[in-house]
């Protein structure tokens, strides 16, 4: 075993440039010598300039890809992927095509189809310019490349780039130490990338401006009672009143949030904050805008695999082992290790081991990325952590259907809009709980449903919603329709004319005071002004609620109800803060709140 070598620096310089906001300016000098590189006699293109298309998330992906003999010297793209996300995905693999030379590239997490539609066009202009396909598609891992297995030693070493672990590195390094983060996945971000991005908080001057009242004491009795009572009330007491304090520190981080609050589809109450970039990429940009600036002190490498966790005869976790491209990487870690892998959403086998309050969730999709697989808490488990309440999965009644992403979704807060099923009628109070939807969902024709929208959440067709899509991109694409009446929205989504003018009279009646039929309490606006949208939902896995056993200092216990030296978990990966229910906003503030107390408990270790 070697320390740190050339190979390995190279390896984390590489790391950092392929990083959210450093991927366009990449140092090509870096390039590695990739096995597909042939002798002069054997040439890989008829150089040239092609194109290649594909479809992409949105709609066509059009690649115009520039080759000499040995080399892919130019790509440019023209698409409409998702701002703050598909783009994103297409510029990373711009780079990574051409300093690989390969079409042997993963796939960038969150952004699955944005990806396959990039790697598909690059084919097509690949076949075009006579290369051999077959060869081009070998990674560069899986090709005969010298393995050497490194040993690295650092103060805190955090399992995940997420939320949580770009929490706690950040947060770490600010409280004095070294850190070193590992990613599965060829980018950062996990699920927090691809969220919807809401965090709440109590917020005495965004929530006093709108005339909205609320308290330390509301957020944790609806946050407790939300969740059955099964949450740990020591841990819900953190969450609540850690959440703003969190917020404070992303500004001065510099993430900028919107001025007003909103009710995310299960917060039950108004004090959703929204940041203004798209999605989640604000928190990630911001985290790693951090990072960046001080690279000699935080590492992160991608495309590294933990797979056990080290504890020394006297019961102290000092580090861990990971599978990277060129070998095993041992981590040690002098002040402790921050498990901060994520959830089980993404992994069936595991949902179905512990689902015992939905029906069978084999065939229900994710709203995660397929990174969240549950590695944490089996790592933990183990060397006997505790882990809890692994069955309480969330699911939400607002999947994609085709591909159970929040993607597409057309609902702007929960004030403004009603569901309805195949009939056109109301099922359920749209602004009750996450599992009280979902079952009810679940209960309609084909688990499907219907969003209905006016001109109040769509002022124009320009407007995006959640995931940065604009309405009429979504009405374009045939994942929305629009109508001028309600008579004509029902006919084109197929359901009864009658039914849906009822559902949409009754409603608006609530919002002049009178009594919703399914006892609703959230309303704004009346849906009365054209034009009118739908667009169709169905059930899908969003959260796993169950996992580590942690403190308030975020220490992880184990099955004795010992704390484990050295052990420290935050985010989706701990288990015992939600409950059965998690309210819609709170798994940001739980992410980015315990993540900053594990980075900082864990310097100070
Ligand atoms: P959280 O919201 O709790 O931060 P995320 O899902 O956002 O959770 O992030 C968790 C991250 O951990 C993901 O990027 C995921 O790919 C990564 N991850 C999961 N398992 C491993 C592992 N075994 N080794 C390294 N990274 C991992």
């Amino acid at each position: 075993m070697k320390k740190i070598t050339k190979k390995l620096a190279a390896a984390l310089l590489l790391v950092m440039a392929v990083s959210l906001s450093a991927c366009a300016g990449k140092d090509t000098d870096e390039t590695p010598q990739t096995p597909q590189t042939p002798t002069v006699e054997e040439k890989m293109f008829t150089p040239g300039t092609y194109e290649g298309v594909a479809k992409g998330f949105h709609g066509d992906i059009k690649l115009t890809v520039t080759v000499d003999e040995n080399k892919i010297t130019e790509i440019t793209a023209e698409h409409t992927e998702t701002e703050g996300l598909g783009d994103n995905a297409v510029d990373q693999l711009i780079a990574s095509a051409k300093e690989k030379n390969s079409l042997g590239l993963d796939l960038m997490s969150g952004a699955t189809y944005s990806s396959e539609g990039f790697l598909a066009a690059l084919e097509a202009a690949l076949l075009k310019a006579g290369g051999d396909i077959e060869k081009l598609k070998v990674k560069a891992d899986e090709a005969e490349t010298e393995k050497e297995d490194i040993v690295l030693d650092t103060e805190v070493a955090i399992i995940g780039a997420g939320g949580a672990g770009l929490a706690a590195a950040v947060s770490a390094h600010q409280n004095g130490a070294k850190v070193i983060v590992i990613e599965k996945m060829p980018n950062v971000g996990g699920n927090t990338i691809i969220s919807g991005s809401a965090f709440n908080a109590v917020d005495e001057k965004r929530q006093s401006a709108q005339g909205i009242e609320d308290s330390i004491e509301k957020h944790y009795t609806q946050t407790f009672e939300g969740g059955d009572k099964k949450g740990d009330p020591e841990l819900v007491r953190v969450l609540v009143e850690n959440a703003y304090p969190t917020i404070e520190w992303l500004e001065s981080l510099g993430m900028e949030f919107k001025d007003t609050v909103f009710t995310v589809l299960g917060a039950l109450w108004p004090r959703s904050h929204k940041p203004v970039e798209p999605l989640g990429t604000g928190y990630i940009n911001t985290y790693m805008n951090y990072i960046n600036e001080n690279k000699d002190d935080i590492q992160i490498l991608t495309e590294t695999e933990a797979k056990e966790l080290v504890v020394s005869p006297e019961g102290r976790v000092t580090g861990f082992i990971a599978e990277g491209n060129s070998g095993k990487v041992t981590v040690n870690a002098s002040k402790g290790v921050i498990v901060a892998t994520g959830g089980f959403g993404a992994n069936v086998e595991m949902r179905d081991q512990y689902n015992t309050i939905w029906p069978k969730l084999t065939d229900i999709k994710t709203t995660n990325h397929k990174g969240a697989t549950g590695d944490g808490i089996l790592m933990a488990e183990k060397i006997d952590a505790s882990i809890v309440q692994m069955e309480n999965i969330q699911l939400l009644p607002m999947g994609d259907p085709e591909t159970g992403s929040l993607s597409g979704n057309i609902e702007q807060g929960v004030e403004n809009r009603i569901f309805v099923n195949s009939s056109g009628n109301r099922f359920v109070d749209e602004g009750a709980r996450r599992d009280v939807m979902t079952k009810a969902l679940m209960e309609q024709e084909n688990s499907t449903m219907w969003v209905i929208v006016d001109q109040h959440s769509y002022p124009t067709g320009d407007t995006v919603n959640n995931f940065n899509e604009s309405i009429d991109s979504l009405v374009e694409q045939g994942r929305a329709f629009k109508a001028d009446t309600l008579e004509d929205l029902a006919k084109q989504i197929n359901v009864e004319p009658e039914n849906l003018k009822k559902a949409v009279e009754a409603f608006n009646a609530s919002v002049d005071g009178a009594k919703d039929e399914f006892g609703r309490t959230l309303f704004m606006d009346k849906i009365d002004t054209a034009p009118f949208y739908a667009g169709a939902r169905v059930p899908t896995v969003h959260h796993t609620m169950g996992g580590i056993k942690i403190t308030p200092e975020t220490r992880v216990v184990d099955n004795n109800g010992v704390i484990i030296e050295g052990l420290f978990a935050a985010g989706e990966v701990t288990g015992g803060i939600h409950g059965s229910n998690r309210l819609g906003g709170n798994a940001l503030a739980d992410v980015n709140t315990f993540g900053r107390i594990a980075g900082e408990q864990a310097a100070k270790n």
